[in-house]
């Protein structure tokens, strides 16, 4: 069974975490960038629970009718976080795995023994962008050079 961490850190009040800072909880005034209305109060503002529907699942495909994303099982940032994989365009979302900024690999529930085996996975991957957990998105040579550096630390 994979499931994603981050992904229900979203949806938990118990699984927030410290990369996610907002994933629960009233919004602050800082996150908020326009109001849909003035009589809108951020800090009254609670996020609806998103109930898990199903696991997923190394190899599993998510069919979204015209793309199809293979499940890639890519821990470390948490033991069941996962990428999804569209081969036909290369278009990997990476989640945590990799993103361009530095890594949290630090934060309890890490395990950087498993992120090294993951990044050396992802330089396999013919990608062509790669749209992370965090920060803007990136091709591969981008993706090289952040997996290379990690490594070499
Ligand atoms: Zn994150």
């Amino acid at each position: 069974m994979v499931y994603s961490r981050c992904r229900r850190g979203y949806s938990r009040p118990t699984a927030r975490r410290r990369d996610h800072p907002y994933a629960y909880g009233p919004l602050s005034e800082y996150v908020i960038a326009a109001r849909p209305s003035e009589s809108f109060d951020p800090n009254a503002h609670q996020l609806k629970i998103a109930l898990p529907q199903t696991n997923l699942a190394e190899g599993d495909v998510v069919d979204l009718g015209d793309r199809f994303f293979e499940v890639l099982h890519l821990p470390g940032h948490s033991p069941g976080s996962i990428g999804l994989w569209e081969a036909s365009t290369g278009t990997l979302f990476s989640g945590d795995a990799v993103y361009d900024a530095q890594l949290l690999d630090e934060l309890p529930g890490r395990n950087k023994v498993v992120y090294r085996r993951t990044k050396e996975r992802l330089l396999d991957l013919p990608v062509e962008v790669v749209h992370g957990g965090h920060e803007k998105s990136f091709g591969r040579d981008r993706l090289r050079e952040i997996v290379t550096a990690y490594l070499g630390e």
